[in-house]
């Protein structure tokens, strides 16, 4: 027999499976002998109580019957037959990788190809941008083998349950090597650790079921006739036939977008979320969020989510990475981009968030115009080139490289000059900025309200032991590449399929795997 049970106990308890079975058999009235086992189906902690930190738990406990594996076998990968059809996916980020995955399942050959590195190749690159601030524009933390997912923080967490099969996409990652609780913790994490071996074990499988993945093949064109894609071409002058093409370039590949512009295929704004990057001593957090001193050794380091309205313009908190590290995230020289990351272990002594603000068209264009920047009428590029702007200010502010401009919190809340700033993770260095000459007055001002209101809420956040740094502005793609809802396609293009974060239909490892997984069908169907 099998009986589903819901729990609370303390975070030792949770972690000492004796206590555990003890605590499933009160529950159950029957003898411990009689529990062969348990399941973890959902977990999550409860920090609302000031006395006491709990673990909700629901369990699937055996009774009396042998403890089933959590799945009776592994999605199965077919070896493609020599005639199978090629699907052609540019990028090898989650939304492409995710894409080539369900074509074999589906009995296509994928042919990805990524402008970027293998996982292994790129390490060195980012060693590079920490060490010595320079920034190769095709392997970087956006570009190369698993996108900008590869050396992401790896929170599965997502919103967008409507958009796929969001079980499916868990238990590939958990196929490929991620830890069996992102099966059921209510806030899944990899860890940017663990995540690098995980995509060189799918790019294998892509490989070993007969599809392909090309590294350093940048599409740099296409060949359009009678309105249907035919064939791409690369940057080293290969030339590919194509039945069906899947863009999923990601949100930094900006060239992409000037491509399609150029050959008159329609790209359009779209309004997306820009700001800093602030980091706490996670002491702090988890003093706030858990009401301590010092954290229960068996509670994972703490995270927040925050959100405000300031003068109608939302604030909040993006990709919160307890123990984490703020890492250089540009794809070119001569701007500055933050993001986070952290290890599975979490345990840097820092917590790092973006703090964004949302950004529309009018207000680009208002401030675009206030900077002299010619703009053409419905330009698709206003909000783009906005957010090149700020990271291009950002850079000239910071100490040279990818030394980034920073702000102690309370000064920059005050307008102030920090004298100094507190040790920080972000290696290739900080230089104390007045972040004011880098931000958009609207931006700085919602931003520094916003922070003055989460130290309201969560007391103790509000300091100067925090440091702010800019500048988060790759939360999302400031372009949307259009496709018609039902085919999928773009609507002046057929068989051009886009993808992902990059084409706007994605934010996040998780929406961008399921983006690319639906793709994947819709063509299948298409050319059953
Ligand atoms: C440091 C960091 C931390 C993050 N943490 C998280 C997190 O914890 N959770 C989360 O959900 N998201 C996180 N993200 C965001 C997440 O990585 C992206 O949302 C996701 O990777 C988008 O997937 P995608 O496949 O649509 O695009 P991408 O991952 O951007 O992949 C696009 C791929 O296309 C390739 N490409 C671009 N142009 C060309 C071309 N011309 N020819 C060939 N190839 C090309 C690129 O090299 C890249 O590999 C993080 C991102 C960063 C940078």
């Amino acid at each position: 027999m099998q009986q589903k049970i819901q729990l609370r106990l303390t975070p030792g308890e949770a972690q000492h499976s004796p206590t555990v079975l003890q605590a499933i058999s009160q529950s159950l009235s029957i003898p411990v002998s009689q529990i062969t086992g348990y399941h973890t189906l959902k977990q999550s902690i409860d920090a609302r109580s000031r006395q006491q930190v709990w673990i909700n738990l629901t369990l699937l406990a055996f009774v009396n019957e042998p403890l089933h594996s959590r799945y009776s076998q592994n999605i199965e990968f077919p070896i493609l037959p020599a005639h199978a059809k090629e699907v052609i996916i540019i990028g090898a980020g989650p939304a492409g990788l995710f894409a080539a995955l369900e074509s074999i399942l589906l009995g296509y050959r994928p042919i990805v190809i990524e402008r970027g590195k293998d996982v292994r190749a790129r390490r060195r690159d980012l060693a590079a941008l920490n060490k010595q601030g320079e920034v190769n524009p095709d392997s970087n933390y956006c570009f190369g083998e698993g996108g900008a997912g590869t050396y992401s923080d790896g929170k599965l967490y997502t919103r967008s349950n409507k958009r796929g099969n969001i079980d499916k996409v868990l238990r590939l990652f958990y196929q490929f090597g991620a830890d069996e609780n992102i099966l059921y913790e209510a806030h899944p994490h990899i860890g940017t650790n663990k995540l690098p071996h995980i995509i060189t074990a799918m790019r294998a499988q892509i490989e070993a079921s007969g599809g392909k993945v090309l590294f350093e093949k940048k599409l740099v064109d296409f060949v359009i006739k009678d309105n249907t894609i035919q064939e791409i071409m690369t940057a080293d002058g290969d030339r590919l036939k194509a039945m069906a093409v899947i863009l999923a370039t990601g949100h930094s590949a900006r060239d992409i977008f000037y491509l399609l512009h150029q050959k008159n295929i329609e790209v359009q704004a779209k309004p997306f979320a820009l700001g800093v990057r602030v980091e706490h001593p996670q002491s702090i957090i988890d003093s706030i969020q858990y009401h301590c001193s010092t954290r229960d050794p068996y509670l994972p380091p703490a995270s927040y989510s925050l959100v405000e309205q300031v003068n109608e313009r939302g604030v909040f908190s993006f990709c919160m990475c307890p123990g984490g590290i703020i890492a250089p995230a540009a794809t070119a020289n001569g701007e500055i981009v933050v993001n986070g990351w952290s290890p599975s272990k979490r345990n840097n002594p820092y917590a790092n968030s973006g703090m964004v603000v949302q950004i529309d068209l009018p207000t680009a264009q208002a401030y675009l115009e206030e900077e002299k920047i010619n703009l053409k009428k419905e330009d698709p590029f206003t909000l783009l080139q906005f957010q090149q702007r700020i990271e291009q200010k950002a850079f000239q502010a910071g100490g040279g490289l990818q030394v980034a401009p920073a702000s102690r919190l309370v000064d920059f809340c005050n307008n102030q000059l920090s004298d100094t700033l507190p040790s920080a993770s972000y290696l290739p260095g900080l230089h104390a900025a007045p972040l004011q000459e880098v931000l958009p007055g609207f931006v700085l001002q919602t931003l520094q309200n916003g922070f003055k209101a989460f130290g309201k809420k969560m007391k103790g956040y509000y300091t100067n032991d925090a440091i702010v740094v800019a500048t988060e502005s790759r939360t999302s793609s400031p372009v949307r590449i259009p496709r018609d809802p039902l085919t999928m396609e773009h609507p002046q293009i057929k068989n051009l399929y886009p993808c992902g974060e990059g084409a706007g239909y994605a934010g996040g490892i998780m929406s961008a795997a399921m983006d690319g997984q639906k793709l994947a069908e819709i063509i299948a169907f298409k050319y059953k």
